[in-house]
Formats: structure tokens, sequence, C-alpha cells
């Protein structure tokens, strides 16, 4: 299927090579948890869950409930499942009034084109959707997001470039609640070199959503780009300390070698991943799942 394509690559350099390391050994050795150390690394599952990783194996072997080089693989299929299933990765709705969703994320990293994939997934679902362009700061983030509003029937709340985004953030509150909108997703804008000034701007569109709905934000989503690797692990511990993150949307898997940064993620920041980008299509974007993400990496 798709996302077992999208994973090819991260397939090739984790899964494939586990596989083909527990061949070369006839008994677990040093040399062998050695090898399947390093293919963690280099998939990057990230330093310090591959030394998890590793511990469990070696109690693992303790236990018994590894016999042979063979054991290996399925052994840390289930732990890797076992990690990322941690936590669950429901979506928070509204009890009554729109859900508001904010798409927080460096410039580059696929915020606009995931805002358009979740226009297009909850419109398909016969949800009214509304996106407010917040990311005053580039004319062609507000000129993208309405191409996308046109392509998914979505209205969008923009200002001019440069206004104010807790203002932009207001109107589009305030004509979600009279419109009856069940989804209002706002794109914010991406400045991490100003810390200070992301936090202050995600902070004050947060107290004028809060005003008007209580219990709103409902999520906020990071958006990270997989093939960053590492960097999008640094990326989301910074955003983390900037702003209540609720959720990972990582994109780019299609095609990456680096998938096995999704299981650092979530075991480094226990942040859950709630969406996947497979592509750069509309429908490429998948409600992420812990057990069809490890079968697509192992089967
Ligand atoms: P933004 O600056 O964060 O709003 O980023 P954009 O949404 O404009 O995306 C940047 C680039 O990444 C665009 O060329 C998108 O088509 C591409 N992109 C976004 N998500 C994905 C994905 O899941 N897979 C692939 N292959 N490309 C993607």
């Amino acid at each position: 299927d798709r996302l077992k394509k999208g994973l090819t690559r991260t397939r090739e350099t984790l899964t494939a090579k586990i596989g083909t390391a527990v061949l070369g050994y006839a008994d677990i050795s040093d040399d062998l948890l050695d090898e399947i150390e390093e293919i963690l690394i280099m998939a990057d599952v990230g330093v310090s869950t591959t030394e998890k990783l590793m511990q469990e194996v070696r109690k693992g072997i303790k236990k018994k409930e590894i016999h042979t080089p063979a054991d290996l693989k399925p052994f840390l299929e289930n732990k890797i499942t076992e990690i990322l299933l941690e936590g669950g990765a429901g979506v928070r709705m509204a009890a009554v009034g729109p859900t508001v969703i904010l798409i927080v994320g460096v410039n580059g990293a696929g915020k606009t084109t995931t805002i358009g994939k979740l226009s297009a997934f909850y419109n398909y679902y016969g949800k009214k959707v509304m996106l407010a362009a917040a990311d005053t700061f580039r004319a062609a983030a507000i000129d993208q997001l309405e191409i996308w509003g046109k392509r998914t029937g979505a209205e969008v709340i923009k200002h001019e470039e440069g206004s104010d985004p807790a203002a932009v953030v207001f109107d589009a509150v305030k004509a979600a609640k009279a419109r009856g909108i069940d989804i209002l997703i706002v794109d914010t804008a991406g400045r991490l070199q100003t810390k200070t000034n992301l936090m202050s701007e995600l902070e004050k569109i947060n107290r004028v959503v809060g005003r008007e709905i209580p219990g709103a934000p409902h999520e906020t989503l990071l958006v990270l780009d997989a093939t960053t690797g590492q960097n999008a692990v640094s990326q989301a511990k910074l955003f983390t300390q900037s702003a209540p993150v609720t959720g990972v949307v990582l994109t780019k898997l299609d095609g990456t070698a680096k998938g096995g940064v999704v299981i650092g993620i979530k075991s480094e920041l226990s942040i859950p991943i709630k969406w996947i980008g497979v592509g750069e299509g509309i429908e490429d974007l998948r409600p992420f799942s812990a057990e069809e993400y490890s079968k697509a990496l192992f089967d």
C-alpha cells in the first residue's frame, strides 16, 4: 500500500539491514548487537532511543525471550510498536462549537500543505472547515492558503501581510462561531530564530482563542519534516518549550531513509505523532497508526 511504499527507503536502512545482519551470525554475539545498534543509529532512531532499545534487547536475551539472531527482528518490531503506541494518538475535538486546530512549525516543514490535506480530510467526512491565515509574515503563505481553501471548499479568513496574527484569529473565531464551522485550522508563522517572539505570538493567539471558545485550541500540531532527521527532534524540543504542543505531523516520510525519526520523537519527547505526510498530493496525509507503521516497516 501507499504507506509501505512511502517507507521503502526507511525500510531499506532499518529493517532490511537488521534482517541481513542477523543472517551473518549463527549465535547472538556482541558483534551482532553492535551491528544492530549501528543500524538503529543510522536510521535516525536517535541515540538515547537506540540505547533504550538495546537495553531491552539485552534484557530479552537474559530472560531467554531472544534465543537466536533471527529472534531479534520480531523482538525489535514489538518493542518499537510499544514505544509508538504509548499515549495514544486520538485527535481531540470540541464538545460543542468549532474545534480549533493550531498549526505550528518552521517554514518549509510542510505546514501549508498539511493544512490543505487536513482541510480535504475533514471536508471529505462532511465537516465544515475554515482556515485562518495567521502567518501574516509571508504574503506567499496567505496566497497558498487561499489556493488550498478553494480546492477543499473551505473559507479562508485573512488580513493584509504584516498585520497582527491574533487579530486574524479573533476574526476567524468569530466567523467560525457565527457560521457553524466544525473545524477551524489556524496557520501560524514559523520563525524559530526569534524564540521569544514566537512564544509571545503563540501565547497571544492561544489567549484570544481560549477567550472565545473555552477549551480551545483543542490541538496544537507541530509540523516536522522527516527528511531533516535528528534536526526535527531538536526543533520539536524548541517548539514544545514555546507552545503546548499536543501532537506532531511528520511530513515527507515518502522517499526518506530517515523514517526512524518517528520512533525517536515519540520516545524522547512523549508527544504523540498524530498524522504523517507521505506525498505532496491532497490525499497523502494519514492518521498515524503505530501498528500500521511498524508493520509497514517490518513486513
Ligand atoms: P510550509 O512553508 O511549512 O508551509 O511548507 P509547504 O507546505 O509550502 O511545503 C514545502 C514543500 O514540501 C512543498 O513543496 C510541499 O509540496 C512539500 N511537502 C509537504 N508535505 C510533503 C509530504 O508529505 N511529502 C512530500 N514529498 N512533500 C511534501
